[in-house]
């Protein structure tokens, strides 16, 4: 007779033919399986007292508890407060595999994520808990008091410690999903040294970290460090969202070479000397939004729906979000020109241009 094995929170179940097993061998039996590194709990329903569970010992024989044993229908439950982190994956992504999202090609889209603050934190997260199985994470910042509890990724204990290492720790901890991380500062008016080799260096490692992935997106405090994304990214035929929050709410904007979306440059004028984010200045639920509506698009871009618009911007103070499709001006663009734009000589080998551009 097969005696039925069953984890009540994972469902994960498995039939024991042999009666003459104790609990223990069942627990080594599960424990190899599912690679627990303690022994888990067992416990079933008996015919003395069929509405409390009844706890089960490690010498126990199975033929013993059979017969004591509520009815044959009742399994042997077990519980473990360790858990596969694949199966922690598959736990968590069921819900939308079942409403409808392509888990598959959610799965096999590499994303990478410049900036883990307060956009790129959530961002990441919503990433992991969405499917993504392969995020790359560029930052050089490290956790500190202000950062943690409203940066998801990290908690009093983060403290100090570098933030692409704290998230990557936090984020695979989530299971299946494996993350590369990178402590690089991306290049910005901020950050000029005058060895201008220094900037081609960090360029030289960011950079195949870009051609690995399929879509990019920025959550950068400053222009000029989204100027250096952007054309790295533009540049590899990358699909590029770029994500911003600041005192008067948020924005979202796509950037994809192929549709002639207008790049982040575009009909912009921006001052050197005021390249500052005020990010952490946005309202309480804005990089929520934003982390929201990012998400939409890059579900909708893996899983190639069209998407009508290519700038979102949420307005917290009437609720609001603003979408638009920005068209490509006439006027020269300094990185998107066709012909004299840092993007396109940057394509063609003249990197020069861009490190020129920043100095
Ligand atoms: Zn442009």
């Amino acid at each position: 007779m097969k005696i039925m094995f069953q984890n009540p929170d994972t469902g994960e179940t498995i039939y024991i033919e042999d009666e003459e097993l104790l609990i223990r061998d069942i627990a080594n039996k599960i424990m190899k399986e599912y690679n627990l590194e303690k022994p888990p709990i067992f416990f079933t329903l008996m015919k003395e007292d069929p509405v409390s569970e009844t706890y089960l010992e490690e010498d126990d024989k199975l033929k013993t508890i059979n017969e004591e044993k509520l009815d044959v229908k009742t399994p042997i439950w077990w519980r473990s407060s360790e858990i596969d982190l694949d199966l922690i994956y598959k736990l968590r992504t069921e819900r939308y595999d079942r409403s409808g999202y392509e888990l598959e090609k959610i799965g096999k889209t590499k994303v990478l994520i410049a900036g883990v603050g307060l956009l790129g934190a959530d961002i990441a997260f919503d990433c992991a808990v969405l499917g993504i199985k392969d995020l790359t994470i560029i930052d050089y910042g490290s956790v500190d008091w202000f950062n943690i509890y409203r940066q998801s990724l990290y908690s009093k204990k983060d403290v100090f410690k570098s933030k692409v290492e704290v998230a990557k720790e936090n984020l695979e901890d989530m299971g299946g999903v494996n993350v590369k991380s990178l402590k690089i500062e991306i290049p910005s008016f901020i950050y000029l040294p005058e060895d201008k080799s220094i900037i081609q260096n960090s360029i030289l490692k960011i950079e195949p970290e870009v051609k690995k992935c399929d879509i990019i997106i920025t959550a950068l405090d400053t222009f000029s460090a989204r100027m250096i994304m952007q054309t790295l990214a533009l540049a590899n035929d990358k699909i590029l969202i770029n994500t911003a929050a600041g005192l008067v709410g948020g924005v979202v904007q796509l950037v994809r070479i192929k549709q002639n979306d207008p790049c982040l440059a575009c009909g912009i004028y921006f001052d050197r000397n005021q390249d500052v984010g005020a990010c952490t200045l946005a309202s309480f639920g804005t990089p929520k939004i934003i982390s929201g509506i990012t998400m939409e698009i890059l579900t909708n871009l893996i899983e190639e729906r069209e998407i009508k618009y290519n700038h979102f911007k949420y307005i917290p103070q009437t609720y609001q979000i603003e979408q638009s499709n920005f068209i490509k001006g006439k006027e020269f663009c300094d990185f998107c020109d066709r012909e004299k734009g840092i993007i396109f000589k940057y394509k063609n080998g003249e990197k020069k241009a861009l490190i020129d551009w920043l100095y």
